[in-house]
């Protein structure tokens, strides 16, 4: 399932569908180069939330907690990691909690993921370094991402 996205603000419209559908304990891997729009979407997710602080990128942090909304949101990015912090970082204790993980460059800590989760793959599609034209790829694996993915496209269709 593939979607063609023009602008950032359509990007951030994924975002709040997703964060209008998301159940506590949901699991969300974000793919695509650097600059692709992984934190952007994200951005989307949290504004939706209900989170009035910008959510920012964790590249730096690998995690940011958010606690403030509707459900919790932990934005992990993993593009920085190195080997021996993966350790440091405890998944399954966020996993437990009843908020939504989103995560940036899962491929990182592959084999720590759970068996469940939605998938997206963002991907430029034109040449020109500022063109705002995307796809997004939506993966999904267990009967709660294909449900939630349902959920995702019968609210795309009202809020566009
Ligand atoms: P990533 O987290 O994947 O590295 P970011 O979301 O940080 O990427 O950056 C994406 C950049 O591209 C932002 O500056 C954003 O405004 C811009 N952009 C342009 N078009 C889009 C789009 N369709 N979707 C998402 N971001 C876009
Ligand atoms: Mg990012």
């Amino acid at each position: 399932m593939k979607l063609t996205v023009n602008s950032a603000a359509e990007m951030n419209k994924i975002g709040a569908a997703i964060a209008l559908t998301t159940k506590p304990h949901d699991l969300l891997l974000l793919k695509g180069d650097l600059g692709a729009g992984k934190t952007t979407l994200t951005q989307g997710i949290g504004r939706t939330l209900g989170i009035k602080r910008p959510v920012k990128s964790p590249t730096f942090t690998i995690v940011r907690e958010y606690r403030e909304a509707r459900l919790p949101l932990f934005h992990m990015d993993f593009y920085r990691l190195e080997n021996d912090d993966l350790s440091s970082i405890d998944l399954n204790s966020y996993l437990a909690e009843p908020g939504l993980v989103v995560i940036e460059w899962p491929q990182v800590i592959k084999a720590q993921l759970p068996e469940y989760a939605l998938q997206l793959t963002i991907r430029r599609v034109d040449d020109q370094w500022d063109s705002t034209k995307r796809t997004v790829e939506f993966e999904v694996q267990g009967e709660r991402a294909k449900q939630w993915l349902a959920d995702i496209l019968v609210q795309l269709k009202s809020i566009s």
